[in-house]
C-alpha cells in the first residue's frame, strides 16, 4: 500500500505547482486564480525506487474572517484530504510571509498527530533561505522551494520519502 501525502494550505500558495513537480505532469491547473483546485487530485508519485500517491486540494482560508474557527474556512475537500493522508505537506508562500491563516492551519496540523511537512515555497532566490518566521508555526525547519522553478523539491522528496 502506498503511503498517501496530501498538499495543504491557503490557495495560491503554489500547490498544485508542486503537486505538477511530484508527478512531473501538467495535471494540475495552475493559475493565478485563487482557490481554482476545487476538487481533490490525486496523483502518483516516485522517487528514486520509492512511490507515493499525492493528493492536490483547493486550499484552506478562502472565508478567513479571522474568526480563528478552523472549520469556518476549510472545506469538505480539504478536510477528507488530510484525515485519509499518511504524511502532510503544508505550504506557504515565503513572499506573502506569515498571515493568520497560516498559524490557524498550523494549530489544526498540530492536533492530527501526523508528520507534516512545513514548506516555504516562492523562496526564488537560489541561496535564499525559508524566512525564519514560519519556525513559529512549531512544526519544525521549513523547507525552502520554488516549486515553479523545481528548486527544493528532490530535496524534499528525499525527506519524505525517507521513511517509505
Ligand atoms: P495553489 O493555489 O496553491 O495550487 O497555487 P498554484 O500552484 O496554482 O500557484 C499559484 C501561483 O503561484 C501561480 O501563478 C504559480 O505560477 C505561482 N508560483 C508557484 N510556485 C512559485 C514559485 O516557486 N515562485 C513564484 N514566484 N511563483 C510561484
Ligand atoms: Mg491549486
Amino acid at each position: 500500500i502506498k503511503p498517501v501525502v496530501a498538499l495543504i494550505g491557503r490557495p495560491n500558495v503554489g500547490k498544485s505547482t508542486l503537486f505538477n513537480q511530484f508527478t512531473k505532469s501538467r495535471q494540475a491547473l495552475v493559475a493565478d486564480l485563487s482557490g481554482l483546485t476545487r476538487d481533490r487530485q490525486y496523483g502518483d508519485a516516485t522517487y528514486e525506487d520509492k512511490s507515493f500517491i499525492v493528493v492536490d486540494t483547493g486550499g484552506i482560508g478562502e472565508a478567513d474572517d479571522g474568526s480563528g474557527n478552523i472549520d469556518d474556512y476549510m472545506s469538505e475537500q480539504s478536510h477528507t484530504a488530510i484525515h485519509e493522508a499518511d504524511i502532510i505537506v503544508f505550504v506557504v508562500d515565503a513572499r506573502a510571509g506569515m498571515i493568520g491563516a497560516d498559524a490557524e492551519i498550523g494549530k489544526f496540523l498540530h492536533t492530527l498527530g501526523k508528520p507534516v511537512y512545513v514548506v516555504a515555497n516562492k523562496v526564488d532566490g537560489v541561496h535564499d533561505a525559508a524566512p525564519a518566521e514560519f519556525y513559529a508555526l512549531g512544526l519544525g525547519e521549513p523547507y525552502p522551494m520554488a516549486a515553479s522553478h523545481g528548486r527544493g523539491v528532490g530535496n524534499l522528496l528525499e525527506v519524505l520519502t525517507a521513511d517509505m
